[in-house]
């Protein structure tokens, strides 16, 4: 703890001198480290407001490296704080930073082109420098990524099993992952047509019959492109093909 408030006093005087002397990176990183003490120390909220700062500077001044570590380690804090969801979505953006999907060239960089643009050799340069990539960083953004978006569907899978206990919906999801490997995360029209009495869908089997011929009032053709299975079946004769496109274009003239 002592080591850790002692470094938090080194990387505060630190910071000081990169604001007297408005270095960009030396503020970045300082903010860096300090984000990392005070994560250690369980500030979880001085960590995320000093990452979220260095990632404003480092995006203000097109330090793209910089930018691309703030988001990495933003979303790792909210994958330490077990918000997956969040931390998915900064790792994203961060692999997509260190790759340069979606960047302009930095202002900083522009202006050394300009001030060396005469020398073949410096072009040279700044070409690369352009289109530099941060493979290792991305390498590893996409690896958390990954681990993020994993324990995200980790945690809606245990919610979908607590709400199995008072929701057949949630319960016939379970099923339908455990037997065929079907995403409970994907919207499907046949759960609409199950009667469940838990507090969410509460609709008996009478409700679900009317549900049904609403539905199907309001189309006629009614073709569940979700159930792409029944969809094949139903289709598996020319005929069935020839009722279908006939039926398309009596629908699509009207
Ligand atoms: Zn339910």
């Amino acid at each position: 703890m002592n080591n850790l408030n002692n470094a938090q006093k080194t990387f505060e005087r630190a910071f000081k001198m990169h604001t007297d002397s408005n270095n960009l990176e030396g503020l970045c990183e300082t903010r860096m480290h300090l984000a990392a003490v005070m994560q250690r120390l369980g500030d979880h909220e001085t960590a995320a407001r000093l990452l979220t700062e260095m990632g404003a500077i480092a995006m203000e001044h097109g330090l793209r490296k910089q930018l691309g570590e703030a988001l990495h380690l933003l979303g790792e804090l909210h994958l330490r704080r077990e918000r997956p969801d969040l931390g998915t979505h900064h790792l994203s953006e961060a692999f997509s930073c260190f790759m340069g999907f979606g960047f302009k060239p930095s202002k900083s960089e522009l202006v050394m082109d300009k001030e060396l643009g005469g020398s073949k050799d410096v072009i040279h340069i700044y070409e690369s420098h352009r289109k530099q990539v941060f493979e290792e960083e991305a390498e590893q953004s996409r690896l958390m990524m990954a681990v993020s978006a994993g324990q995200e569907l980790m945690a809606s899978y245990f919610n979908l099993l607590r709400e199995a206990g008072t929701c057949s919906i949630a319960k016939m999801k379970t099923i339908e992952w455990k037997l065929s490997k079907a995403g409970w995360w994907v919207q499907r029209l046949h759960h609409d047509y199950l009667p469940c009495m838990c507090p969410i869908h509460n609709r008996t089997p009478l409700d679900v019959l009317r549900i049904q011929l609403e539905t199907k009032a309001k189309s006629e053709l009614a073709v569940d492109y979700s159930q792409g299975g029944s969809l094949l079946q139903r289709i598996d004769t020319v005929e069935d093909i020839t009722k279908l496109r006939s039926s398309y274009h009596t629908s699509s003239r009207m």
